[in-house]
């Protein structure tokens, strides 16, 4: 996960979360938060995941689209958009198109 920064605060991966949590007399956290810790570091993950995009893109030769994680797919009428085709059958992020 990219390291971010939101309004000037530093935000810490979710390893370096669990490692605070594993260690936290070390890191100077108080002992009530390893388990908060672990929860946060879970729900940057799932957040990352559902902020990543598979794109995908069209062959128009072949009528087929393919993905960016390297499947295809064939509509029997429009695209992903008329499909509502919003998360990818093959990796479940969330489709991108060009
Ligand atoms: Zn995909």
């Amino acid at each position: 996960m990219n390291r971010g920064n939101i309004t000037g605060h530093y935000v810490p991966t979710p390893n370096e979360l669990r490692a605070w949590a594993d260690n936290p007399a070390a890191n100077g956290i108080v002992p009530v938060y390893p388990v908060t810790l672990r929860n946060i570091a879970a729900e940057l993950e799932r957040l990352q995941a559902k902020a990543e995009t598979c794109l995908w893109s069209q062959d128009e030769d072949e009528d087929m689209w393919e993905t960016e994680c390297g499947r295809a797919w064939q509509f029997t009428e429009g695209g992903p958009v008329e499909n509502e085709m919003t998360y990818c059958h093959g990796c479940g992020k969330r489709v991108i198109h060009e």
